[in-house]
């Protein structure tokens, strides 16, 4: 099929939720993709932060094809041996206690929120709890992970979403401050917010609500989504910031391109939380899924995935300072490790990044009219220099 072709049947077919960039790709390899016309692009959109090892990974490839011709499902019901592996892997990575897996991010999100009620619930037996969360984040599309999006436009036309959600500004502890009350039983929040516009939280921030959550018994709730398994520069922010969460949430590049998230619990949220009958997934944490987290991890330490990523951060960061200088229309950076935002100034970001496209570099947006870069963490100087080429 031809790129007219592709184009064609998916709009006569697949629900128009995107709109989508006219290219079609048929092929990746490491930080490149190849359309079905054989054109070449670099990567620096990562599949929105999801491939990590990049496309095509030959180990990846290995143990994938090796599981699909095992054991690719058997549900929940009995043990198997990919789960073991994944989540003991998971959970040393990570610090936390606990793992559930799940789908995607927003099923991870759904079991956090579902995960903190059930706790407050175990405490006080009372229903009216509340969730405070931030402007500007971004958790998911379903009406749990919608409801504690600050985003109206995304919410707006499917109201009534789920009560007890109260929004805050992030890096604003008065704010937050502001919506606390005997109600609130956690705080949800991105350590570094992606889809808001690239914004790091201050240490400052996340050290006086990991204060307040410890003082007052509330959940502390990191959605490290798109900023952990290595982006920020160590394998979740939380360790980078060296505060840590009660929940965390993973997914996107856990199995980098295998769809697969997850839900983890420090000792004190798993403690007082969801037992046998309180929640469940068929396809989640299967074998296939499994097998996928265990080879990243794999790979990761293997390759020193994250040493990689802090030793080229500086080089990335002060190659796009010189864009930020040289490009009119490029504003302001900021950001951790490989998830960079430029601010767009005079110019939509859409058109920067479709005149990126016709250059062969793919990158995305973010709120505010912020360009985002994420590239594979395995993406190094030769592809960051590439990267700079033909903006001014
Ligand atoms: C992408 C994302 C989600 C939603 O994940 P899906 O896999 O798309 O459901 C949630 N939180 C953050 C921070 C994300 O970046």
């Amino acid at each position: 099929m031809n790129t007219e072709v592709i184009k064609e049947k998916t709009e006569a077919y697949a629900l128009h939720t995107y709109n989508r960039f006219p290219v079609a790709f048929t092929e990746g390899k490491g930080v490149y993709l190849y359309d079905a016309e054989g054109n070449k692009y670099l990567d620096f959109a990562a599949g929105i932060a999801v491939m990590g090892l990049g496309h095509a990974h030959p180990v990846f490839t290995a143990a994938m094809q090796d599981q699909v011709g095992k054991l690719i499902h058997t549900s929940n019901l009995y043990y198997h041996d990919t789960i073991a592996e994944a989540a003991e892997k998971l959970i040393k990575a990570s610090g936390m206690n606990k793992v559930f897996f799940t789908n995607s991010g927003t099923e991870a999100i759904e079991g956090a929120i579902k995960a903190a009620r059930k706790y407050a619930w175990m405490k006080d037996g009372s229903t009216d709890h509340e969730i405070i969360a931030m402007r500007r984040s971004f958790h998911g599309r379903s009406l749990g992970a919608l409801s504690v999006t600050g985003n109206d436009h995304y919410q707006e036309p499917f109201k009534p979403l789920i009560g007890g959600i109260r929004f805050a500004d992030f890096n604003d502890i008065e704010s937050v401050k502001a919506v606390l009350n005997e109600k609130t039983i956690a705080v949800l929040l991105e350590p570094v917010q992606g889809e808001g516009g690239v914004f790091p939280a201050e240490e400052a921030f996340l050290k006086e609500l990991r204060e307040i959550c410890d003082e007052k018994d509330i959940l502390l709730v990191f959605d490290e989504i798109q900023c952990g398994m290595g982006r920020c520069g160590e394998m979740f922010a939380w360790q980078k910031y060296g505060v840590k969460p009660d929940i965390l949430t993973s997914a996107k590049a856990l199995g980098c391109g295998f769809p697969v998230g997850a839900f983890l619990l420090n000792e004190k949220a798993a403690e007082k939380t969801l037992v046998p009958g309180d929640h469940g997934t068929t396809y989640g944490g299967n074998p296939l899924a499994c097998r996928a987290v265990s080879t990243v991890f794999d790979i990761f330490e293997k390759e020193d995935v994250i040493g990689h990523v802090q030793k080229l951060t500086p080089y990335l960061e002060k190659t796009l300072d010189k864009l930020v200088e040289e490009v009119p229309c490029f504003a302001a950076r900021r950001g951790m490790g490989f998830l960079q935002g430029i601010v767009v100034e005079g110019e939509a970001v859409g058109n920067v990044i479709q005149n990126a496209l016709k250059e062969g570099l793919l990158v995305i947006s973010a709120e505010g009219n912020v360009l985002r870069l994420a590239p594979p963490l395995v993406a190094g100087a030769t592809e960051i220099d590439a990267m700079a080429v033909g903006w001014a």
